[in-house]
């Protein structure tokens, strides 16, 4: 396994490589949520071809005053689990690798950003979009795999490729849960026994919503607010329902509807979705 960790390297490293290159793009603290992704890149790229996995805590998509400090950087342990999963380059650089002092260029999304996650966390997808085009400017892979759970980022990089013109298949990848249903997160392990215990309310209301009669929209929100409202330590972010591919709010339940959450349990803020 190669681990490189300047931007440099990975330019050389890019140029030099002709076998298929497939990307997992990660905040690293490794979870088996990031594992599928890496096995479905396994699988795109082919035995011969490389599997390079990005980890990088993004400056850019944290808002001052959040968890970016905290947030987990267990670089061994990571360095592990892409080892036994057969990853080819890691690369991990540090954020003044990533960011050089005085940046002004930024990528931004226009449309599709505006609401969900983008409302709650102005600036996060600026953040999201400016990372994953450096990534595929300094790793030029030909595939990168992304994950529904966070569905609008999903939806988001598909429309800058598009738009963009980056030569790259996007790949999504199932959600990974616990056994209980939470989505699997880097930022489970922010929650304290407490709110663990009541943070599996989210998927209970989503699957409820999912095979419920209702064709309203509104019906089916308070529906899921009433539902998560029956776990104490939650505190609802966001509950809306837009269409999957443009992201708009639905009034009616039509085909290809997504229901997506965000949930605070004291100051962790998890996401979750569902296609109706
Ligand atoms: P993160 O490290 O949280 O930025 O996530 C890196 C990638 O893993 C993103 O494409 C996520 O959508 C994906 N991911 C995170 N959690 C899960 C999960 N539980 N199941 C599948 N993919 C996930």
């Amino acid at each position: 396994m190669i681990i490189l960790t300047t931007t440099a390297e990975a330019h050389e490293h890019s140029r030099r490589r002709a076998c298929k290159r497939v990307l997992v793009p990660t905040m690293g603290a490794l979870h088996a949520g990031h594992v599928s992704l890496i096995q479905l890149a396994r699988a795109s790229a082919g035995v011969n071809g490389e599997v390079v996995v990005s980890i990088f805590v993004n400056p850019l998509q944290f808002e001052p005053g959040s968890d970016y400090t905290r947030y987990p950087r267990p670089a061994a342990a990571d360095g592990k689990v892409c080892r036994a999963e057969g990853v080819d380059l890691v690369f991990q650089p540090a954020a003044n690798e990533m960011y050089a002092p005085g940046r002004s260029t930024f990528v931004k999304e226009t449309s599709l950003s505006e609401r969900l996650c983008g409302g709650s966390r102005p600036g996060h997808f600026r953040g999201v979009c400016t990372v994953v085009a450096k990534l595929f400017h300094l790793l030029a892979p030909a595939a990168a795999v992304f994950g529904e759970k966070d569905f609008q980022q999903l939806a988001i990089v598909r429309r800058m490729v598009r738009d963009l013109d980056f030569p790259i298949e996007i790949i999504a990848a199932p959600t990974i849960r616990e056994p209980d249903g939470l989505a699997l997160s880097s930022r489970n392990q922010y929650l304290n026994p407490q709110e663990r215990a009541q943070a599996p309310i989210i998927r209970a209301a989503l699957l409820e919503a999912a095979r419920a009669e209702e064709k309203l929209s509104a019906e089916i929100i308070e529906r899921v607010r009433s539902k998560i409202a029956t776990a104490p330590l939650a505190r609802i972010d966001y509950a809306e329902i837009v269409g999957a591919d443009d992201l708009q709010p639905r009034l009616m339940i039509e085909p290809r509807s997504l229901l997506a959450v965000a949930v605070f349990f004291g100051k962790t803020r998890l996401i979750d979705n569902v296609l109706l």
